[in-house]
């Protein structure tokens, strides 16, 4: 399988060549130059496939010039102790018709590890295979959660560095502590006094940068992509709505040839988009629904067909979700144009000078006849922590409570009620101030040391803590670089020597 890029003006190029590029050179993203449409509709009609060989099949389809040895050795090192369950990622029932796919099972306790515990294998793979001998400097913006995940993922894997940039103020206690103690000689944190979007933009810079990319050349480094605008992010998240499908064919809640609504908790839209293309490849999906914060963009390009970035930013309880420029709809966009770059690039560029553009008529209809999308406020977040705690006793997070919310709003709306899974995007212990606020109330707020907050929650609620959050308030501080967004490309240059 070859792949081209969203903006169409590169040549084709190998998976293996696709991952290691991360973005393409015209600045679009890598996608399959044909989709294998329809072919992975057997996949769950075979009972009890695991994780792992789900897995593989996923992967054999996209990433064709890797060896079957190669791929089964890349997903028996990502899949394994490291997940807290052998089913990775178990489905929670919480009544007949609804339930939480569970993604935080992973050393990072946020779905973002289902991809990075992987890519890592994939890029070593991909470099050996490439006969490639620069070293591999992964740059990251990071949300609060890619950040860890990509730490953790690339922690002292050989030929390689990962230089990670998060907004200062943009993440929870538990995602900032996880990464300024990150351990490995090849980790680099940064802290920016910006948003999320502004780290976005710096490391797409720096990444565009031909001058850049030159000075890297000559000092035997290349830049590469941990984002999820990789497509070696992307292709692993396929592989867990196969599994839950799986897992309600199996547990009889969903019958042959019915199907199911999946909601998704939406930031840089790389989740949702891998559920559409799963659709693409023969999973019986009815509605994609997208769940948005306050930063409700997609909410409005959803439900509009216009794209406006030009609005107030908001930190929210769901910092993983506050994002205005949502890189992966580049994808979706190129679909809905009727894959004709030229018009995913004028989109691109008046997004890029005016901060909106606007979809044509049928390309509206294409979007909404496969999402449809709402959003929850911060009021509304933690009520629906409250209302899922006290109907199941089952603890969300707060993006995956956006998800909830959203759900109750479909259901009105549409009033469908077929089987609906939510893909639950973090444990609830990464997220701590939100929840304790829904679950304790007013008593959460004297508690101003989130590690002891988060030993409360556990106890009042009887929800045990994951092994991956224990002991974090006594790592020690490794990684204390603050600077402005501005600094970003020195601060690159600095790290690497250059
Ligand atoms: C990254 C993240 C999201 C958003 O996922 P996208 O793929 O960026 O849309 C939602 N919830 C959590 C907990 C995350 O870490």
């Amino acid at each position: 399988m070859r792949y081209i890029s969203t903006r169409g003006q590169c040549e084709p190029v190998t998976a293996a060549e696709a991952l290691l590029t991360g973005l393409a050179p015209d600045g679009g993203l890598y996608l399959p130059a044909s989709f294998p449409a329809g072919v992975a509709s057997s996949f769950a009609t075979e009972p009890n496939l695991t994780y792992q060989q789900l897995a593989n099949r996923i992967l054999t389809l996209f990433l064709s010039d890797y060896t079957r040895t190669e791929l089964e050795e890349c997903i028996r090192r990502a899949y394994g102790e490291n997940f807290a369950t052998p089913a990775v990622t178990p489905v929670t029932m919480v009544s007949e018709k609804l339930g939480f796919l569970e993604l935080w099972h992973g050393p990072t306790c946020a779905f973002k590890d289902l991809a990075l515990q992987l890519l890592p294998h994939l890029l070593s793979a991909a470099a050996r295979k490439l006969r490639f001998d620069r070293e591999i400097v992964l740059l990251v913006a990071t949300s609060g959660d890619t950040g860890k995940a990509a730490l953790e993922g690339f922690k002292d894997v050989p030929g390689t560095k990962v230089i990670v940039f998060y907004p200062e103020d943009g993440v929870s206690t538990v995602q900032k502590q996880q990464m300024i103690t990150k351990e490995g000689t090849n980790t680099y944190v940064v802290g920016v006094t910006g948003n999320f979007d502004q780290a976005q933009a710096g490391v797409k810079a720096v990444f565009t940068n031909e001058d850049f990319r030159q000075e890297m050349a000559a000092a035997g480094k290349t830049f590469s992509s941990a984002n999820s605008i990789n497509w070696g992010r992307l292709v692993p998240q396929l592989v867990y709505y196969f599994k839950a499908w799986s897992d309600l064919c199996q547990h009889h809640t969903l019958a042959p040839g019915e199907t199911f609504n999946v909601v998704v908790p939406t930031g840089n839209f790389g989740n949702i988009l891998a559920a559409y293309y799963g659709k693409k490849l023969g999973l019986p999906l009815h509605k994609l629904i997208c769940a948005s914060n306050r930063n409700n963009v997609l909410t409005e390009f959803i439900q509009t067909g216009e794209y406006n970035r030009n609005r107030q930013f908001y930190q929210t309880l769901s910092p993983s979700m506050d994002i205005l420029v949502s890189s992966n709809l580049e994808r979706l966009l190129y679909d809905l144009a009727g894959a004709d770059p030229a018009l995913v690039r004028a989109y691109m560029e008046q997004l890029q000078q005016k901060g909106y553009y606007r979809l044509a008529a049928e390309e509206r209809e294409r979007l909404q006849n496969e999402f449809w999308a709402g959003f929850a406020d911060e009021a509304e977040t933690t009520a629906a922590i409250r209302a899922v705690y006290d109907r199941y006793h089952y603890l969300l997070d707060p993006h995956t409570a956006v998800g909830y919310k959203v759900y109750q709003d479909y259901l009105e709306a549409s009033g469908d009620d077929r089987p609906t899974i939510i893909a639950s995007t973090a444990s609830p212990f990464k997220f701590n101030q939100g929840v304790a606020q829904a679950v304790l109330g007013p008593e959460a707020e004297e508690i101003t040391d989130e590690f002891v907050l988060m030993e409360k929650l556990s106890a009042v609620t009887g929800v045990a803590l994951p092994r991956a959050l224990a002991g974090l308030q006594d790592k020690p501080i490794r990684h204390r670089r603050v600077i402005a967004p501005a600094a970003m490309a020195e601060t690159v240059r600095e790290i690497l020597g250059l």
